[in-house]
């Protein structure tokens, strides 16, 4: 069978590869659309952010490796022994970051906290691939409302629904979102489903900006146009919000924000009110801890999403109650046009793409 492997950052190749075999507790799947997330897509090229080192380390000892494939909607194709809760045909998506199931986290049934368990794509071959092998407790059975190119989609919205879950909203309470690629826009119609009173996004984008009034967006800040620290604070009285989703740090290479947002996001954030970090950064940098401190901010990261927010979220989008299909901008026919996807995946500003760009292997 045909899967893409790395030999190299920046050398991916379509290598001929063995069928992977069929182990217990696993099921073997056809990949039906797959996409990058933003953070492959940014290492593919070597670009530092999260697990940048371990990518390194495992390309420069174990390469060639099947690297990546996280985000997928696939068909199954066999079970392994022991699987109960899938057969053959189901359509199935997955979570990536799985517990270890024997630490002291997992025994104590907090298995989103445990880091020692495998990541597909990265520990694990993930979907750029023919045919895959993947974990049956990484699993959830695709509603048939959704199509395979929204349920490619579902992992990531997962992580979304962990996010806001974090932020405990309350009800009626004000958020702002700074960017609105697709996790923004995820954690803006999420926020929305959870007791937000009003919702405030900001963008740099003018696209984006329309998206999110489209999926729910009170009012949405350009931040090319205005000071968006000052706008939120004259929305709020002066106060700012109660909660910020901090969605658009990351590096500017790639259209993303740098650090700036983060420092706006602190100021457009009431007192004693909560910032959630959603961004990765691929590097430390300085933040005021001081101004925190005095004015008792709360600088929250989501856990790890679980197969029950995985089920949650099929059922969100199943019913309608978040919207996917606006925000899929980019769709590419065949396994070999993984690259392309890759490349605008990673500079989105430049495609003016708002979800990664998917990749359909099967109709
Ligand atoms: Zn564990």
């Amino acid at each position: 069978m045909k899967a893409w492997r790395f030999h190299a950052f920046g050398d991916m190749r379509l290598d001929e590869v063995a069928v992977p075999e069929l182990k217990p507790g696993h099921v073997l799947v056809e990949p039906l659309c797959v996409q990058p997330s933003v953070t492959e897509a940014q290492l593919a090229f070597g670009i530092p952010t999260l697990a940048y080192e371990r990518v390194k380390r495992r390309l420069e000892t174990e390469a060639p490796i099947a690297l990546f494939g996280h985000e997928f909607c696939a068909r199954v194709l066999e079970t392994g022994p022991g699987v109960t809760r899938f057969r053959r045909g189901d359509r199935i998506a997955a979570r990536a970051k799985l517990p270890c199931g024997q630490c002291g986290m997992c025994r104590s049934e907090q298995g989103n906290r445990c880091r020692s368990g495998p990541v597909i794509g990265f520990d694990l071959p993930g979907c750029f691939a023919e045919v895959a092998s993947l974990p049956e407790l990484a699993l959830v059975r695709v509603d048939d409302r959704l199509d395979n190119r929204e349920a490619a989609c579902l992992q990531s919205l997962s992580d979304s629904v962990a996010a806001v879950e974090t932020a405990s909203l309350a009800m009626g309470d004000t958020v702002a979102i700074f960017g609105q690629g697709s996790m923004g826009l995820e954690c803006l119609q999420i926020a929305r489903l959870s007791g937000a009173g009003r919702i405030i996004t900001v963008d740099v984008r003018d696209e984006a900006c329309r998206m999110s009034v489209e999926l729910g967006a009170d009012h949405a800040l350009n931040a090319r146009q205005v000071d968006v620290v000052e706008a939120i604070r004259e929305l709020t009285e002066g106060n700012g919000a109660d909660v910020v989703f901090e969605c658009a740090g990351g590096s500017p290479k790639q259209g993303l924000a740098g650090t700036a947002t983060v420092r706006q996001a602190m100021q457009a954030v009431r007192s004693g009110g909560k910032l959630v970090g959603v961004s990765w950064f691929g590097a430390p940098f300085e933040v005021d801890i001081d101004g925190m401190r005095e004015r008792s901010l709360r600088y929250v990261f989501p856990d790890i999403s679980t197969l029950a927010h995985l089920e949650h979220t099929v059922r969100l989008a199943a019913t309608g109650r978040v919207r996917i299909k606006p925000t899929l901008t980019h769709a590419l026919e065949g396994l070999d046009k993984v690259p392309e996807a890759f490349t605008i995946t990673a500079n989105k500003g430049k495609y003016h793409a708002i979800n990664p760009a998917q990749v359909i292997l099967k109709h």
